[in-house]
């Protein structure tokens, strides 16, 4: 061990699973990670995102002081603290004595810890007085959340990760765990290699690789969950299958539901869900017949204007058989942020309060405005997060607070969003990074603590809160986000107390619930006597207690002497719990569990003639959200190199249309271009577009400029999954491609992060309907790679002006010019190796360059491409390498080459090492044999391949 090193415990800062990381630190840097063997959720494993989350920390792009614009059209300019926060109370204050505390709001994170969380939401509604905070969770969990309260009666996952080794059925519904949660799914595997006899069963309109690792696939029509769930339920209440005295016992509800199920025949939805009665049929036979069922869900079901009925249809399942409060099954929602959970008990969204606590119980209110020495808590509904940015763009909110979150990339319809963000009077953002793609509408960016730099916790999906340990300083000024929204408070405090002008007195009539009444005799320096983030966690227990999440026996300390907890975990208790209803008593008056009727409806948009296409949306295995963190990571590209829109070989061969084709696709709220890649992942008619990439990587907002913004009446979750599109080729005929690298060595990852930020103004200035993919790659070797496509050039002195900022100027390289067709070729070669090209007028031997930059290749070969006048390159591709292991940098080529000499995967793992390492390339490792026509997934192979299973 290096005793140079120090190592941290923490928690990852990506998905839901919440898994146990070790940080390696030196000095002021954080240099390395590993998964910490004693963390329950991961036992040391980490993905490939959380293996590289060291890499991410890099200080390019970090917001290190705070930037203030004194007017609209103003540039930004550095700022004391004081003074940007003296600056943002006075904004906030005049808008709410003019307007009241409803012109204002703040919009958070699932990203933020429960101690972030409760401090703004305290700013908000006891000092403030609106309930117009919300979260981006309300994104991607809140349809869980209300089809949780709307059958079990509270917001209460019942399950852990435990239960995966113990059920003998996984239904994995709208949900991709072996990309979005894949130690989840390295869990799954294992079950799976332990015990054969455990079947999966995977709904998903795309066959992702979860689905492609299925006993059964039911690829259903998006939007048709309900009918689909309804279907197997009718089977089991048909076939005898259901436990009708836990039904009676338990349960309210049943019998309305079943005039319901009635019409809901296999034989009548099969054609409407897209797939076999016989298939539906066999899935609720098996989910019948299982003594263990238990289900997963994600944002396919959530992500719908129909959020809640989904879940709930998949809930009523457990209900009907009584398969809830026991070892190995139980309904169980995955969420998608690493604090998502947290926030749900800090009760950081617009309709929740702490502790579990509803806005619209009066007596909940009471008893939270005792907790917090306040006379009331505002009553008004608040916005979510969809109405939220609307009521900014009609101009009824007038500030917005955005904290650690990136709406102007995430939100659906972004060209609504932009409107609401340029029409705001004041917006705050606050962020460890100054560069995403909301930073740029910031009055005031403050620089924010991020991963590695803060001290709190956070609860993953199973109900398990871990603690997040600061390694490293921030950098700069940044500081704790809870401190942020701490010292906010304190500033706005003064201002909405003191008189406007002098020998003014404040009218008690317009605000009067922004202010704190002397007669409560708080202060807001009572009301906020934080010092530190124990100190917060400490208030945030008390308002637990007695209530189902109670965590009275939980402190920073305790969670440091104990490690990571469940909850509830009441003052007095040994362990946390791992499941809840054990005696199927729930949170509803008469104990019972509910069974809802469920709205029947598909999607909220159908194709027609003028959008014949349904768009659907998901995730890549290597990259995470907006890629604010993951895009700096140059090997996290490796696996998909580029953005694309995918559709099935069908229609592109109806359509004449080939791979690589740049293609325009159109909804009603705006347009793309992608270049086209074939997949048979996706069904006929249908297309799919990953969420990550945004304006830092495209000309154009990326795929939310096509979703739409109806949501669930319920949960208020918007339909973020699906969309009707069009799609032609995209007439671009002009190329510019650029790669870049500074070699290997020390510096260089920064090196790239800079040569990157400075192309990304090229991105803003192209022409309307432009392409263009600002990317990175490599690894030892990391560069930045660029292409665009225009109607028309850029002017010679644009490109040139992108070359020098690129140190890739005419006189430092070799150079082709050729006046009469407008091509111009020039590279660079270092010590040997090319490190820089610059392709204008053309880019056909792009694919072939991105690998000799890559890989290295003879300067001999490059330099007679280089100056033959019409020379075609050694490979005309423009696909780059696709990178399959990224731990052991295994491309697909080479594992194909092994598939094609009928290797088996234990050899080809001995031989590339693919899989052996974080697992998250398995899935697709089985496919590549599986495509040989192989058998890739025997138990003794899974028992072999799995790195979990050892
Ligand atoms: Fe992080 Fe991967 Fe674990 Fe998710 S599964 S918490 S991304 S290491």
């Amino acid at each position: 061990m290096n005793p140079g090193l120090r190592h941290t415990r923490s928690t990852c800062c990506y998905c839901g699973t919440g898994c146990g990381v070790i940080i390696h630190s030196a000095g002021n840097r954080i240099v390395g990670v590993e998964g910490d063997p004693e963390h329950p959720a991961n036992f040391g494993k980490l993905c490939t995102k959380g293996n590289t989350l060291h890499l991410a920390a890099v200080q390019t792009g970090r917001a290190t002081v705070p930037m203030l614009r004194e007017s609209r059209d103003a540039p930004r300019k550095p700022a004391t603290w004081d003074h940007a926060l003296a600056t943002a109370a006075e904004r906030f204050a005049a808008i709410i004595h003019e307007h009241g505390p409803d012109a204002v709001g703040f919009y958070i994170s699932g990203q933020l810890l429960t101690e972030d969380y409760y401090v703004f939401n305290k700013l908000a509604r006891a000092l403030v007085g609106t309930n117009n905070i919300d979260s981006n969770s309300r994104l991607c969990m809140s349809s869980a959340v209300a089809a949780y309260k709307a059958t079990l009666g509270s917001d209460a996952v019942p399950c852990s990760y435990e239960d995966i080794d113990l059920a003998d059925l996984i239904l994995i519904a709208g949900a991709n765990p072996a990309f979005a949660h894949p130690i989840v799914y390295r869990r799954i595997e294992a079950a799976r290699a332990a015990n054969p006899d455990l079947k999966l069963i995977v709904v998903d309109p795309r066959r992702t690789d979860t689905a492609a690792d299925a006993d059964l696939h039911l690829a259903i029509t998006p939007g048709s969950d309900v009918l689909l769930y309804s279907a197997m339920l009718h089977v089991l209440l048909w076939e005898g299958m259901i436990d009708d005295n836990f039904i009676a016992e338990h349960t309210t509800g049943f019998a309305d539901l079943r005039k319901q199920l009635a019409e809901l025949t296999p034989g009548t939805v099969a054609p409407v869900c897209g797939v076999k009665a016989d298939d539906i049929v066999t899935a609720a036979r098996w989910f019948g017949q299982a003594k263990a069922p238990l289900s997963f869900w994600c944002q396919g079901l959530n992500q719908s204007t129909h959020g809640t009925a989904n879940g709930a249809a998949l809930i009523h399942l457990h209900l009907a058989t009584g398969t809830i409060g026991k070892p190995g099954m139980g309904p169980f929602s995955l969420t998608g942020q690493p604090n998502a959970m947290g926030g749900r008990e800090a009760g950081a969204m617009a309709n929740l309060l702490p502790g579990h606590r509803n806005l619209l119980d009066a007596a909940d209110r009471a008893e939270l405005a005792a907790l917090w020495g306040i006379p009331a808590l505002p009553e008004r509904p608040g916005k979510t997060a969809v109405e939220m940015f609307d009521a900014v763009r009609d101009g009824s909110i007038k500030a917005i607070w955005i904290a650690c979150t990136n709406p102007a990339q995430s939100l659906p319809d972004l060209a609504r969003v932009r409107e609401a963000l340029q029409t705001a009077e004041f917006v705050v953002v606050q962020d460890a990074w100054a560069d995403t793609e909301t930073a740029a509408f910031a009055d005031l960016l403050l620089p924010a603590a991020t991963w590695g730099e803060k001290d709190g916790t956070v609860t993953n999906s199973e109900r398990r809160i871990s603690r997040v340990r600061a390694a490293v300083p921030p950098p700069g000024e940044a500081r704790a986000d809870w401190r942020i929204a701490r010292d906010f408070a304190l500033a706005l405090s003064a201002r909405l107390t003191e008189p406007r002008h002098p020998g003014e007195s404040r009218d008690p009539g317009k605000a009067p619930e922004a202010s704190i009444p002397a007669s409560t005799g708080m202060t807001a320096e009572t009301l906020f006597p934080f010092t530190t983030p124990a100190e917060v966690y400490a208030e945030h227990v008390a308002t637990t207690l007695g209530r189902d999440l109670d965590i009275g026996g939980l402190s920073h300390a305790a969670l440091d002497r104990l490690g990571p907890q469940q909850w509830p975990f009441p003052a007095g208790a040994k362990t946390g719990e791992a499941r809840l209803f054990i005696d199927h008593r729930f949170a509803f008056d008469d104990g019972k569990a509910r069974f809802i009727p469920v709205a029947t409806g598909l999607t909220a948009e159908s194709p027609d003639a003028r959008h014949p296409f349904r768009l659907v949306t998901g995730r890549l295995r290597d990259q995470w959200h907006g890629m604010s963190r993951t895009g700096r990571v140059p090997r996290l590209y490796a696996h998909e190199p580029e953005p694309a829109v995918r559709l099935h070989p069908a229609d592109m061969a109806r359509r004449g249309w080939r791979e690589g084709t740049l293609m325009n696709l159109r909804s009603r709220r705006g347009e793309i271009v992608l270049p086209l890649a074939a997949s048979d992942d996706v069904r006929p008619g249908q297309a799919f577009v990953a969420m990550h990439w945004g304006r830092r990587t495209l000309a154009h907002d990326g795929v939310n400029a096509l979703t739409l913004p109806a949501f669930d009446p319920v949960s208020k979750q918007p339909e973020l999954k699906h969309a009707a599109v069009r799609i032609e080729p995209a007439d671009l005929p002009w190329r510019l491609a650029i790669l870049r690298s500074p070699g290997g060595g020390l510096g260089a990852d920064e090196q790239v992060q800079r040569w990157r930020a400075a192309l990304e103004p090229l991105l803003a200035g192209l022409e309307t309907g432009a392409y263009a993919a600002l990317t990175l790659d490599g690894r030892d070797r990391p560069f930045v790679a660029l292409r665009v496509a225009t109607r028309e050039p850029l002017d010679d002195e644009r490109i040139e002006r992108i070359a020098v900022a690129l140190a890739l100027s005419e006189s430092a390289s070799l150079n082709y010019r050729d006046s009469a067709r407008h091509i111009t070729k020039r590279a660079i070669v270092e010590n040997g190796r090319l490190t820089g090209i610059l392709l204008a007028g053309e880019d056909a031997g792009i694919g072939w360059l991105r690998a000799a930059l890559r890989d290295g290749i003879a300067i001999d070969e490059l330099r007679r491409w280089i100056f033959a006048p019409r020379a075609t390159p050694p490979t005309a591709t423009a696909t780059p390498r696709r990178v399959v292991c990224n731990c052991f940098d295994v491309s697909a080529a080479a594992i194909e080459a092994e598939v094609r000499q009928g290797k088996a995967l234990p050899e080809i793992q001995e031989k590339l090492k693919c899989g052996t390492s974080c697992g998250s390339c398995l899935t697709e490792v089985r496919r590549l044999i599986a495509a040989s026509g192989a058998t890739p997934y025997s138990a003794t192979a899974r028992a072999a391949s799995s790195p979990t299973s050892g």
